[in-house]
């Protein structure tokens, strides 16, 4: 046995979704997941049909869609049927005020229900639907509005008045704001009479090559690309929801991620609703003590979250989750960074359930690499291919041509193209889209390794790695080893220019509260990490900092940190960042 591994029970193995991964990897084919769904008559397909109206068809309408949590306190229960209906009836405001299959609505609210009706309504009608996070300034917002060309708005009053109207007229394309609500401002409608006055609509008879979403890249390395998603990515958010979340129907599910983000929209709306589970929607933000108590009060079986958020649990001390009762959690996951081992094992015993990695893109649309229910878990490794998926590891040859590499050895990561969920394109940005493919493969942009029992591993991304004398090293490696030091809570690792190394590597650290940063911490943070990584790996720097930039999302943007070292300009970085650093 692996040194760490967390190995499965018989039972955890035999309940799973996936109860014999590798079996299904060689049975499994996209058209036989794609029979799984009902599909429209003629050979369409469309998203909100498998997500809702199927559901209340064959006798589920009674059967709670989303548990709604108010910040302040409010609690509601929408069922299936309610949400079909509500979604119906947004279709029909959409139609009823001109707007047509392939306009494009603009979604910018919190986590309120009339959100998440309003995405399915939206591809009910047959338009794209683009989710913005509603913590965006002024600037992001009106930068996607414009490359998006938003036909349609769904926002609030508050966030209209504040962020969109003064500059609302110099987009040509907006022909419709929606205001959630019983009233609106002047040139906007009002939500709420609109819905109550509207006779639900039915369902538009989509293809499933017709577009349904354009997502935005999280921009972590730049300026936000648009991938365009279709209605057939359906299929693959039913497969990889089961497979990689192990959602069953019924199971009460808490995904963490905004809809404003791919994750919380794949996965926060049309996987789970597709998968006919029970969705936790939670209003307010990030809170240690708010987050346990719903994981204990609603029951929550399966649970979906990020690095960021489990590495802030960990701040918080074991302490503070103590006295919770987590008996009904089934299945715990994590994606969006690499998720340390330290994070892997601290949830093992927290909440005696290991978090379970999985990795995938925007680009994706879907989960391709995942540790799955059924699988012994290897903390610090992202799984194994989801069946249905063909991962590799490749490196491009002086020739430009690709090889693939053995086991062992980094390489980028790759995927062959074919999954339903592949974006079609990246908007507007046809030669870069073609860029990302060649040699039948799809060029991931991340770089990773595969070990001798197929288990994947990441690295960095392939513009984070360093090369520090000879020596090519992943950042996620060193801040992994950085944050197994008790007093280190997060760690951020770049490469700096360096005269005669090339590159030397730095390290910001933020420390777990009950330290403080000094001249002596630093040696010793420096000493632990020489002798987990040795000396040619281990940073040369450490620098303290209260918190490390992040992307609105949450991720660690290293390229930020380096921009500002070097006092380079940060471009677009800077407007992406997060509030709380
Ligand atoms: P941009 O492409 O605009 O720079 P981004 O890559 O952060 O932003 P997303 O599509 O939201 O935008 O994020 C996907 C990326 O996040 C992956 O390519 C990978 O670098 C990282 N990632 C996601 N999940 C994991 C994981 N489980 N382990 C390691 N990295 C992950
Ligand atoms: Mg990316």
């Amino acid at each position: 046995m692996v040194e760490g591994m967390i190995t499965k029970s018989e039972t955890e193995r035999r309940t799973a979704s996936l109860p014999d991964p590798e079996g299904a990897r060689a049975t499994f084919s996209w058209d036989a997941a794609r029979s799984t769904l009902e599909g429209l008559p003629g050979g369409g397909l469309n998203i909100a049909h498998e997500a809702l109206d199927r559901h209340v068809a064959a006798g589920h309408g009674d059967q709670v869609a989303i548990r709604w949590l108010g910040r302040q306190g409010a609690e509601r229960d929408i069922s299936y049927a309610g949400l079909a209906d509500t979604a119906a009836r947004f279709a029909a405001v959409l139609r009823d005020h001109g707007l047509v299959p392939g306009d494009r609505l603009f979604a910018l609210a919190g986590r309120v229900p009339e959100l998440y009706a309003g995405a399915l309504g939206t591809l009910k009608a047959g338009l794209t639907f683009t989710p913005l996070f509603a913590a965006f300034g002024p600037e992001p917002i009106r930068a996607r509005m414009e490359i998006g060309e938003a036909t349609a708005l769904l926002t609030t009053e508050t966030l209209w008045r504040r962020k969109i109207a003064p500059w609302a007229e110099e987009i040509p394309s907006l022909k419709l704001v929606l205001i959630i609500g019983d009233s609106a401002p002047e040139g906007c409608v009002a939500l709420g009479p609109a819905l109550a006055a509207a006779a639900p609509a039915a369902t538009v008879e989509t293809g499933p090559e017709d577009t349904a979403l354009i997502h935005f890249t999280s921009g972590t390395t730049g300026k936000p690309k648009g991938a365009v998603h279709v209605h057939g990515a359906v299929v693959a958010h039913a497969a990889t929801g089961r497979f990689a979340l192990d959602l069953q129907p019924g199971d009460r599910y808490w995904c963490t991620a905004d809809p404003g983000w791919v994750t919380g929209t794949s996965y926060g709306i049309i996987s789970p609703l597709v998968n006919r589970v029970t969705m936790i929607v939670d209003e307010a933000e990030f809170d240690v003590e708010r987050w346990y108590s719903i994981l204990e009060a609603e029951r929550v079986q399966v649970w979906y979250t990020a690095p960021t958020a489990i590495r802030m649990l960990m701040r918080a001390g074991k302490d503070a989750a103590q006295g919770h009762d987590f008996s009904h959690l089934r299945f715990l996951a994590s994606v969006g960074e690499p998720l340390n081992p330290e994070g892997v094992i601290w949830g093992h015993e927290v909440f005696g359930r290991p978090f379970h990695d999985n990795w995938w893109q925007t680009e994706t649309g879907g989960i391709m690499i995942a540790n799955t229910a059924a699988m012994d878990i290897r903390p610090g490794s992202m799984g194994k291919p989801l069946p249905g998926i063909t991962a590799g590891i490749v490196e491009r040859e002086e020739d430009g041509s690709l090889r693939e590499c053995a086991a062992g050895e980094v390489g980028e990561l790759a995927l062959r193209p074919g999954w339903p969920s592949m974006m079609r394109a990246y908007l507007h940005e046809q030669a870069r889209y073609e860029k990302c493919f060649a040699g039948g493969w799809y060029l991931s942009g991340d770089l990773a390794m595969r070990d001798g029992d197929g288990y994947f591993w990441f690295v960095g991304r392939a513009d984070d790695l360093i090369k520090s004398s000879g020596h090519l090293i992943g950042p996620f490696e060193v801040e992994s080893a950085l944050i197994e030091h008790p007093a280190v809570a997060e760690a951020a690792v770049i490469g700096l220019p360096d005269e005669t190394a090339g590159e030397v590597v730095k390290a910001y650290v933020a420390l777990h509260a009950g330290h403080e940063p000094s001249e002596e911490l630093e040696r010793e943070i420096r000493g632990h990490a020489r002798k987990k990584l040795g000396p040619a790996v281990a940073p040369r720097e450490i620098a303290f900092r209260d918190g490390l930039p992040k992307t609105r999302s949450g991720k660690i943007m290293r390229r930020l940190l380096k921009a500002r070292e070097l006092g380079l300009p940060e471009g677009d970085l800077s407007t992406l960042e997060s509030d709380s650093r």
